[in-house]
């Protein structure tokens, strides 16, 4: 079969090295615009069981990604100063060009033929020309664009502002940070992914962007202002901007996930807050999700079809999950009157699929002195 795959993010490139593993007879090309080592943004995180199913699905790509892994069990939540650790939860940290760097060598080992510095404009003639299509090309997708009519998507463009840095104070835990000062609330969602370097994103809502003037701020003007609002957590270490800028969060969905020979994969089809940390395993999933799918069909068509029909009520879960968590988040402000010791667990609970003992199992003392507290 000859498949061509726009985009060389996590899912076009792990859906070319499943397919390639299975049938080194495939054609399969990758479109990627940038460098091999251009990237955006810092770390990703992972949690235990997309390791798993990482494991299951590649054993190679899956021991050099743990190899490069930093782990925790701990979720910190910060606030008034005092810092509340919740135990019990798998996670793992990643550079995210070291991830890709993984599969890039992944995918040459295999014999994937990887373009580079190669920007796919004409779709139409790269998917004519191929048995299966892959559109991988992430948020801003031009594929979703030009094929609007097919896929319908709906696009939401959310409220809340986030910007994303890294950092070389390391966060040992997925450490959520809540600082308020005179023009509002600024959270920090941060964690370490390697031995030197955290991943820190701050996100606030429009009030409180508006008041702090951040429309008139230059780049670095912006850094030094949010390192002002969390000297107490960076002690002493610098923000630092990967071409790092303001944006507003985009919520993905598609009505339609493929037509003809072409689909989409991804952050192209689908996005869910990062506050649940999990587009990179989302987009991997879907690459083991269609892998399987063309393993059980016998045709290019019925594999799609069972893509479309397995995987999207697993992804309309997800994006429930990670919508209930981006309102919690759009709206921080409300909770900030909380104690520490309530507001993590009100932040823990967030989604409403983590349940009392589900916290008790993870934690005991965590619930026991917030129950104790509750109590009084
Ligand atoms: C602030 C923030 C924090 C995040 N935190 C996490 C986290 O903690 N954990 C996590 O798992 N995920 C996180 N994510 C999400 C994660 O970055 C994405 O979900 C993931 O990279 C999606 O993979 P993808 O392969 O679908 O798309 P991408 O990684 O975006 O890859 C798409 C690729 O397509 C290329 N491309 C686009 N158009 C073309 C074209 N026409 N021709 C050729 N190439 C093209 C692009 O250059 C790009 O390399 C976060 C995202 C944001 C914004």
């Amino acid at each position: 079969m000859n498949i061509n795959i726009i985009g060389g993010g996590p899912a076009g490139m792990y859906f070319a090295i499943l397919m390639k593993r299975a049938q080194p007879s495939h054609e399969i090309t990758v479109y990627e615009r940038n460098g091999p080592d251009d990237t955006f943004g810092w770390g990703v995180v992972f949690s235990g069981k997309t390791l798993a199913n990482l494991r299951a699905a590649d054993e190679e790509s899956h021991a050099a990604i743990t190899a490069s892994f930093e782990a925790w069990d701990n979720v910190d939540v910060v606030h008034r100063n005092s810092k509340i650790s919740i135990h019990g939860n798998s996670f793992s940290g990643i550079s995210r060009l070291q991830l890709l760097k993984i599969l890039h060598r992944r995918c040459e080992q295999l014999g994937v033929q990887l373009l580079f510095k190669t920007e796919i404009n004409d779709l139409e003639r790269s998917r004519t020309s191929c048995d299966l299509f892959v559109a991988a090309d992430g948020v801003n997708s031009t594929a979703r664009k030009q094929y609007a009519d097919r896929f319908q998507p709906t696009l939401d463009v959310r409220p809340n502002r986030y910007i994303w840095f890294g950092t070389n104070k390391l966060f040992h835990g997925l450490t959520l940070t809540f600082r308020e000062n005179n023009a509002g609330v600024f959270a920090a969602h941060s964690y370490k992914f390697n031995k030197t370097t955290s991943t820190f994103i701050i996100e606030c809502d429009q009030q409180t962007w508006e008041a702090a003037g951040f429309a008139e701020m230059n780049e670095d003007d912006t850094r030094k202002y949010l390192e002002a609002v969390f000297a107490p957590d960076l002690e002493g270490q610098e923000l630092l901007s990967n071409n790092s800028k303001w944006i507003n969060f985009l919520l993905v969905k598609n009505e339609k996930w493929f037509f003809d020979q072409t689909l989409m994969l991804g952050d192209a089809l689908h996005t869910a807050h990062f506050s649940i940390g999990s587009g990179t395993k989302l987009a991997l999933e879907d690459a083991i999700a269609l892998f399987e799918c063309f393993q059980r069909s016998s045709s290019v068509t019925a594999a799609l079809q069972e893509f479309e029909k397995t995987r999207k009520p697993v992804i309309a879960e997800y994006q429930a999950a990670a919508h209930d968590s981006m309102l919690w988040f759009e709206n921080a402000r409300q909770y900030m009157n909380l104690s520490p010791l309530e507001l993590a667990y009100v932040l823990m609970t967030r989604s409403g699929r983590v349940s009392d003992s589900d916290l008790r199992r993870r934690d005991a003392l965590f619930m026991e002195q917030y129950e104790t507290a509750r109590a009084k």
